[in-house]
């Protein structure tokens, strides 16, 4: 069988909707099972919902206005929207009695709503070209989690629920993508663009052949094509290189996205909806064509970081140091991207500083504490690269030639990713210098001629 996911601008624009239809119906022969986004724009419209209660009533009225529009275009039936559609009236009647914004269990409830649609929506559209299908909800169809809502892990057995859920077929499967529910069947969410994480969760519990990422890019690319427009596809990456990416914001896949392929050893394709013949990305647990294993291939940043430095002469080595450091990020459940270590001092970086507070308190125990916000992350990610004589030092000199300021670097163990902070401000104008720089702008053309330019 084959996993084939669809994004928000996949589903939501008419044009690509019924490319995304065709593909499915010439997918019959692989089985296929669907896992859809919210139309574009919609969880972002959902999420002010929450957060507004003075907006409720303005916010619902568009949320159905931008449905029904939208399935008109796309030739689907108002009458096929009519139940998710009630549904969606009866949680918003529920809301409005609630003058406060919403968060966790009732907020992930609100937001399901866009993937419900949605999933009902391209049910109607498939079976309009006679194609046998069925909208899911992913938790009816065995996709349970944990209870961290907005932020919900499938739970081990979910795989084997899956399995039985999703059988038999045909009909196809629409399922929705972001979506789970708790073992007492409470709606979670998996955490924002999580669908290409349920769609890799799918394809592992159903052992697929391939998990397919229908998207608005041809593929992964040498850089987000929203700062560098020149950015080019790249046609084979590892498991390792895309995870990596993903990790340091290449927002095309959820960093959760490849644990289930990597441990099913499932092949995961991004491709374009809109370009349906362009070769996209292929990803795979094999490292990089000879051809090609000189090269950095893609560049990710991520901003929004927080790094903090515990600086302590008199612990530092000293015997369980770093672990106690590491005991209180972890009991306060604080993610640490990066880390640093120089002979006085332990810097790392966080991403979501919602928790830090609690976790400064006990690390000013352990030594002084220093707290830098609005960083940035640039990652230049390239299976080997990172170990080439010389790529270092070509970054930094590039970096040093515009004045940008490096807060910390860190290329550890990994054979793959060679990264960097900077302040947020000159994220973008790292990543546009270092893809001109290190030649991303061209085709690969042989090795020789790229090692002279790395
Ligand atoms: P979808 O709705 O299909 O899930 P997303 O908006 O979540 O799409 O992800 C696609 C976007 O990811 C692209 O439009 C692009 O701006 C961004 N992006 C960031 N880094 C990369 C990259 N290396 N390759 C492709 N897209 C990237
Ligand atoms: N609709 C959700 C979001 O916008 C999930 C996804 O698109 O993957 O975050
Ligand atoms: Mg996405």
């Amino acid at each position: 069988m084959r996993v084939l996911k669809f994004g928000g601008t996949s589903v939501g624009i008419p044009a690509n909707f019924e490319i995304a239809v065709r593909r499915v119906r010439e997918a019959s022969a692989h089985d296929p099972v669907v896992v859809v986004s919210a139309l574009a724009g919609v969880t972002n419209l959902l999420a002010d919902y929450c957060r507004e209660p003075a907006e409720r009533e303005r916010l619902s009225s568009a949320l159905i206005e931008r449905h029904l529009t939208f399935s008109l275009d796309a030739g689907v039936s108002a009458e096929s929207l009519r139940a998710s559609l009630e549904d969606w009236r009866a949680e918003h009647a529920l809301r409005l009695r609630d003058p406060h914004p919403l968060t966790g269990e009732p907020r992930d409830r609100v937001l399901s709503h866009g993937e419900r649609l949605s999933a009902t929506i391209f049910a109607a559209g498939l079976r309009n070209d006679g194609v046998e299908a069925r909208a899911v909800e992913a938790g009816a169809a065995g996709l349970v989690t944990d209870d961290r809502f907005g932020a919900a892990h499938p739970l081990p057995e979910a795989a084997a629920l899956l399995r039985r859920g999703l059988g038999p077929r045909p009909p196809v499967p629409v399922v929705t993508g972001f979506l789970g529910r708790t073992t007492d069947g409470r709606i979670t969410t998996l955490g924002r663009g999580g669908s290409d994480f349920s769609a890799a969760v799918i394809g592992a519990a159903l052992d697929a052949d391939e998990i397919q990422i229908w998207t608005d890019t041809s593929g992964m690319m040498s850089a987000d094509p929203r700062i560098v427009p020149e950015a080019r596809p790249v046609a084979h990456l590892s498991f390792t290189e895309a995870s990596e990416l993903a990790t340091f914001g290449a927002r095309v896949l959820h960093p959760k996205t490849l644990l289930p392929a990597i441990e099913r050893d499932i092949p995961v394709r991004v491709l374009n909806t809109s370009n349906p013949r362009d070769p996209g990305s292929l990803i795979t647990a094999t490292t990089t064509p000879a051809a090609e294993s000189w090269r950095v291939k893609s560049i990710a940043s991520k901003k929004g970081l927080t790094a903090v430095t515990i600086v302590s002469t008199r612990m530092l080595l000293a015997h369980g140091f770093l672990a106690r450091v590491f005991e209180v990020f972890g009991r306060h459940h604080v993610v640490v991207d990066l880390v640093t270590t120089s002979e006085v001092s332990i810097s790392v970086t966080i991403e979501d500083d919602s928790r830090l507070e609690a976790a400064l308190a006990e690390l000013e125990g352990i030594g002084r504490v220093e707290v830098r916000r609005d960083l940035a992350v640039v990652a230049v990610v390239g299976e080997g690269a990172p170990q080439r004589i010389g790529l270092a030092g070509h970054v930094f000199t590039l970096l040093g030639g515009v004045g940008v300021a490096v807060e910390m670097i860190s290329q550890g163990a990994s054979r793959v990713n060679l990264s960097f902070v900077v302040r947020e401000d000159d994220a973008e104008k790292c990543v546009r210098l270092l893809h001109r720089g290190l030649g991303l702008d061209v085709e690969p053309a042989s090795t020789t001629a790229g090692a002279a330019r790395a």
